[in-house]
């Protein structure tokens, strides 16, 4: 489709050069040539959407799931406004809400935006959620955790690469995936990046844009006596130069702030910073796993690839359950994180399935006022 809109914009260039026109053709030929060859080295949509999924279902396990379809239809509605004004409308959204009292956010490749319970019980009015969760939409709309993995180099791309090798290969960017955005690892470029989306896709949706900043400066005033960088938005860029950088953008741009709506329909509290359960080591009876013996995982698990030849669906018997809450454990204690990632979440993963109609949305957006 690209192809063939260049192709049309250099034939209206060259128009009367008819002589040019089999040169232009093998350009276009060449170009796509090597986009194959690229795309190659890319995961397709499809795919990008079963990273995700593997993703997501690890942060449910991880934290739970709020077994609550109206707490869920809301953040649908409030999230599906702002994916509609992505630049990717047409993925499947899907937002779901974990039940955990840490504050935290995680967007999963492919259009999985999760939120915590305890980051609605500090939330205050709908634009600053919107803020919230245009800012993960931004991560995902600008593929944000698989570009840092082909960037990052972290999983090798090989020139060889061949479909079927592929499972393996997803595989190992799948648990990548999960890495980066469970440990909040995007870049500070990515970071600012979604910040913009987050002002833009709220802006759209008719939200005051800038609200994120009031949201992280009260995260920034309960985190200040945390010794560790503590989930969701603590990482680098350092939240001051973010909350500045929004400022700046959203300028003395306004909108609505629906505070009403957003009191009626999110009925959760605060936890206290100091009154967050977590998962301490060893609670789960096993040795938390160190780094090092982590790397060491890695590497061994890399060595193999090929004779196991497990597609996607492999990738839950790469990380038992129980090998996931010694890491989680291990990384409430030993690698000192905040007690927002190291919470306690709640015993069921199962996903709380709620659809929006487009009139229900559209519905809801009179409602932005
Ligand atoms: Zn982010």
């Amino acid at each position: 489709m690209k192809q063939s809109m260049i192709v049309v914009a250099l034939l209206a260039l060259a128009a009367p050069a008819y002589a040019q026109l089999g040169g232009i053709l093998n350009k276009a030929q060449k170009i796509q040539e090597a986009k194959g060859k690229f795309d190659d080295l890319n995961v397709t949509e499809e795919e990008e959407r079963t990273i995700g999924e593997q993703v997501s279902a690890k942060i449910r396990q991880r934290f739970g799931v709020v077994q609550d379809p109206a707490i869920h239809k809301y953040v649908t509605l409030v999230g599906t406004l702002l994916a509609q004004q992505s630049e990717r409308p047409n993925l499947a959204w899907t937002f779901i809400v974990l039940d955990t009292d840490g504050v935290n956010a995680f967007a999963s490749p492919g259009g999985i935006v999760h939120i915590t319970r305890g980051a609605l019980g500090l939330i205050t009015s709908e634009a600053e959620l919107a803020g919230v969760l245009a800012h993960e939409v931004g991560h995902v709309a600008h593929k944000h955790a698989v570009n840092a993995i082909r960037k990052g180099k972290a999983v090798q791309l090989g020139a060889n690469e061949t479909l079927s090798s592929r499972g393996p290969f997803l595989d190992k960017i799948a648990n990548k995936a999960y890495d980066i955005v469970l440990e909040n690892k995007f870049d500070r470029n990515d970071e600012m990046d979604s910040d913009k989306v987050s002002l833009t896709l709220a802006e759209k949706a008719g939200y005051a844009p800038g609200k994120l900043a009031d949201f992280l400066t009260r995260l920034d005033e309960r985190n200040k006596d945390q010794p560790a960088s503590n989930g969701l938005f603590a990482s680098h860029p350092d939240t001051q130069a973010r909350i500045e950088a929004i400022r700046k953008q959203a300028g003395s741009r306004n909108g609505a702030v629906v505070e009403a709506r957003y009191k009626a329909n999110v009925k959760y509290k605060p936890t206290p910073v100091t009154a967050i359960a977590t998962v301490e080591d060893g609670a789960s009876g096993l040795t938390g796993s160190t780094k090092a013996g982590d790397k060491k995982e890695d590497a061994k698990k890399e060595e193999e690839p090929k004779k196991k030849g497990f597609g996607l669906g492999g990738l839950k018997q790469a990380v038992a359950p129980e090998k996931q809450s010694a890491q989680v454990s291990a990384s409430g204690g030993s690698r000192g994180v905040g007690p927002d990632r190291a919470a306690k979440g709640g015993s069921n993963p199962a996903p709380v399935k709620v659809s929006v109609s487009n009139a229900e949305v559209a519905e809801f957006k009179r409602g932005v006022a």
